[in-house]
């Protein structure tokens, strides 16, 4: 990028001006990582301070049969196949419990389009689930599960979430989104789930009064320009609807594990590669400049590792996810050594240690509790320090 570039597009991050199309394009073309990553932070520190918020969840994936065959999805089972599940209500209820002695905030529930299972099951899986644990939030289904129960139901979005939301539903996941483009979309989604169905169904949630997060899945096959108009669309979305509390820039894996069929799932990796910790540092960097009404951008660290989450906090991110417990739906394609599990001290550690003030929230980015501070560089140092893979 030449330096008169670079010095206006400075000038308006500084500014606070909104940032065009050809301005997101034109960041992506960067190579300059400390540059991005010091306008990202500069918009970070803005909107958030030194804090960097965390909750103590759970996920559930409540069955992995899906109708849906995504190219790059390693999680979707057909009916039948050997290690194909799907939980009874009180199995999910059990294995919720087994967190409680965490203080666990929230469930984050999503799931396969399942052929068979009756609508009904999805509104009594979250009643009991907030009978067993009423003092959890329930964050449940994606948008494509939403159209997905739309199509097994007969009803409406609307009548769903009321259903849902009388339930014990307190937002939606932001899943199903991966690349609106359709020039993108048609070679890795298979779902019928899109844009104007994702958008619908997110704008009824926050008419609601439901906050919702928004994903993003990159690098796979898109180029830069996608993931600019996918979070392009969303800040529009975001204009009208104010409802976005989080955006998440999810990292497409390639599926390394040998499943107990031997099988592999994804589709699309013998044609892209992964993305490097510093095309996902520069993809941070450049979600929290372009789309600078969302309040919050969230590293969800199973998907790109404790270092690099770490890194990201310092490229805009300023929430990471979570206390996870057997996520599934990518780490069965993870073969890095990445755990599926953090406990609360080891994420006020993890923040404290890359110099960040840990705050935990709630599903709705209320405070539950800030810690201190971090101690300083020259405190932590004398400290033996932990080494994050
Ligand atoms: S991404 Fe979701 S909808 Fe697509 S195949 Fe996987 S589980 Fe099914």
């Amino acid at each position: 990028m030449d330096a008169g570039l670079k010095r206006e597009l400075e000038a308006k991050v500084y500014a606070g001006e909104r940032l065009t199309r050809e301005d997101g394009v034109a960041l992506y073309e960067s190579d300059d990582l400390t540059w991005l990553g010091r306008l990202a932070h500069h918009k970070r520190t803005e909107l958030n301070g030194e804090r960097v918020m965390f909750n103590v969840n759970r996920h559930l994936n409540l069955t992995n049969v899906c109708s849906a065959s995504c190219a790059y999805c390693s999680f979707q089972r057909k009916p039948g196949e050997k290690d194909a599940y799907t939980m009874r209500i009180d199995e999910a209820v059990r294995k919720a419990k087994e967190m409680e002695d965490e203080q666990l905030t929230e469930l984050h529930i999503v799931n396969g389009l399942h052929p068979t299972l009756p609508w009904r099951y999805y509104p009594k899986v979250l009643r009991e689930l907030k009978a067993a644990l009423p003092n959890v939030k329930l964050k449940c289904f994606t948008a494509t599960e939403v159209q997905w129960f739309e199509k097994i139901s007969g009803l409406s979005a609307d009548e769903i979430l009321d259903e849902l939301m009388d339930a014990g539903l307190e937002s939606l996941t932001g899943g199903g989104a991966e690349i609106f483009d359709w020039e993108v979309r048609q070679h890795i989604v298979d779902h019928a789930c899109h844009w104007e169905d994702w958008s619908r169904i997110h704008a009824l949630a926050h008419s609601k009064g439901m906050k919702t997060p928004a994903t993003m899945l990159y690098g796979h096959i898109e180029e830069p320009r996608h993931r600019v108009d996918h979070v392009l669309r969303l800040r529009e979305l975001q204009d009208e609807t104010g409802g976005f509390a989080v955006f998440i820039p999810l990292r497409y894996q390639h599926d390394f594990v040998d499943s107990a069929d031997g099988k592999i799932r994804n589709r699309i990796q013998a044609r892209t590669t992964m993305a490097s910790p510093a095309e996902s540092l520069k993809t941070f960097a450049v979600s929290r400049l372009l789309f600078d009404n969302v309040p919050h951008l969230k590293n969800f660290w199973v998907m790109h590792g404790l270092s690099v989450a770490q890194l990201s906090l310092n490229f805009g991110v300023d929430d990471l996810d979570g206390s996870v417990v057997e996520y599934k739906i990518t780490h069965d394609a993870d073969s890095y050594g990445t755990p599926n599990t953090m406990h609360r001290d080891d994420l006020l550690h993890l923040i404290w240690d890359a110099g960040f003030q840990p705050v935990e929230r709630d599903t709705r980015y209320n405070v539950v509790r800030e810690y201190d501070k971090a101690p300083s560089l020259a405190e932590r140092r004398a400290e033996p320090q932990q080494v994050w893979a």
